[in-house]
């Protein structure tokens, strides 16, 4: 490959804070809003022009995960910000339909089901109002694309937006980018499936279609809220989501497939004789990328027996949806997320969120449901505003901590109490 030696330049300091998340997905929304209600001065980037990542800009308005979908499904293992989320949706009429199996539970009594079919719009509303009641300062249309380091010590990022690239000093850095790639400049270890040799799950370009003449009770497929339904469309193209290449081809292919597999679909479904398709995702919907290595791997093993750990700062109760060739749903209420996934190794002051843990194949097939990964922001945004209090770094912080501002903040840990012996 040829390369261009580029000259070091002096750019500007776009802002010094305490928390900056990189990326507004399910797990960076979260993780912003838990940091800032601990006190940390926060500013969240994000490359879209709103928040909530796969669930709004690749429309996946599904958000699966918040107690397992079979028996045993007793405990609801996701609660906290990502139930809040659920709860305000709930109030302003943006819930549907969800297309899973699943018993369904009073959200009146303030219980969830397993799954919940969300309005993307109104989803995109009740995120910027809560990430504005909690005072995070947010800068969309802005790409993370660099870090500012000394030694293994990560002191801020990067960015380039339309205002050009400027610096962001931050005490702690959350990488909610899905793709880890705050952690992979940083020069912190990540594995990746590159090619079709191992089971991997892919990529689909969701669209939205319009039914006017659908009812209440009307069954359409896909995802159903009101007269619309969003149906999970042609992909299977994506190898690697960080290749900007592969992506664009992609993107071309998926859009010029959109009508062939609508027509297919309308021809077999006479409740869409008069639907018309209304939207394509802004982005193809890629699901997995980069994985950092942590300090500690989820195992198929852990997710499987339904392990628990002393430092769990989440839960997920998720079927591990592909890699065994049918849907395995976990004979338990859920395994623990210890705290030791968030934290990649050989670089201090980053903390990461969401999809792209330290964990196997596996276990990522049931955490990287939605609500799963909300709690898992919920806790990175927590540790980040509490090393920030206490000035230390989150390697170093009390577990036990986090659990208590967790649970205070409603999120589900299992523990009967946090103790402090
Ligand atoms: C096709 C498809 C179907 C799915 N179906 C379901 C389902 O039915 N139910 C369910 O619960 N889950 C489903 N999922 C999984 C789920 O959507 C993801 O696992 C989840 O959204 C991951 O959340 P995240 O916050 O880690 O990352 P993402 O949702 O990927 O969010 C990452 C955010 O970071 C931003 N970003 C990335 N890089 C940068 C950067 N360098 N600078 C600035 N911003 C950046 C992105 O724009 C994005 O907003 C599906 C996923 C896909 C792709």
């Amino acid at each position: 490959m040829k390369t261009y030696l580029e000259p070091s330049r002096q750019i500007p300091i776009y802002a010094q804070k305490d928390v900056v998340v990189v990326g507004g997905g399910p797990a960076g929304l979260c993780a912003a809003i838990a940091a800032a209600r601990c006190g940390a001065d926060t500013l969240l980037i994000e490359r879209f022009a709103y928040p909530g990542g796969t669930a709004t800009a690749s429309l996946m308005g599904n958000i699966n995960g918040f107690r397992n979908q079979k028996k045993p499904d007793a405990t609801q293992t996701v609660k906290g910000i990502a139930a809040e989320i659920i709860f305000a949706l709930h109030r302003i009429g943006g819930l549907g339909d969800s297309p899973y199996e699943q018993e369904e539970y009073d959200i009146e009594k303030g219980e969830l089901s397993y799954s919940y079919a969300v309005d993307t719009e109104k989803l995109k509303l009740v995120c910027l109002e809560m990430l504005i009641a909690s005072e995070v300062q947010m800068l969309f249309h802005t790409m993370a694309v660099d870090v500012i380091k000394e030694g293994s010590e990560l002191k801020g990022i990067i960015i380039e937006n339309k205002s050009g690239r400027q610096a962001i000093l931050a005490k702690v850095v959350v990488d909610a980018s899905g793709d880890a790639d705050v952690a992979a400049r940083a020069g912190a270890p990540f594995w990746q499936v590159k090619k079709d040799e191992a089971p991997r799950m892919g990529d689909n370009l969701m669209y939205k279609i319009c039914c006017p003449a659908a009812g209440k009770k009307d069954k359409l497929p896909g995802v159903k809220v009101g007269k619309t339904a969003i149906i999970w469309g042609p992909g299977g193209i994506v190898m690697n989501g960080c290749d900007a290449v592969e992506l664009s081809a992609a993107e071309v292919e998926v859009r010029r497939r959109v009508y062939e597999h609508f027509d297919n679909m309308r021809s077999n479904t006479p409740a869409l004789k008069d639907a018309i398709v209304v939207e394509t995702a802004p982005m193809i919907g890629i699901r997995q990328t980069r994985f950092i290595e942590g300090e500690y791997k989820l195992t198929a093993d852990d997710a499987i027996s339904g392990a628990r750990f002393t430092d769990v700062v989440a839960i997920s109760s998720c079927p591990i949806i592909h890699y065994y060739g049918y849907r395995r749903y976990l004979e338990h209420e859920g395994y623990d997320i210890p705290y030791r996934c968030l934290l990649p190794l050989g670089v201090e002051n980053l903390l990461v969120a969401g999809r792209c843990i330290s964990s196997e194949q596996q276990p990522y097939e049931s955490h990287r449901a939605m609500a799963p990964v909300m709690a898992i922001g919920h806790a990175a945004g927590v540790s980040a505003g509490l090393a920030v209090k206490q000035s230390v770094p989150p390697r170093k912080l009390d577990v036990r901590d986090v659990q208590r501002t967790l649970v205070a903040q409603g999120a589900e840990l299992r523990l009967s109490e946090v103790s402090d012996s």
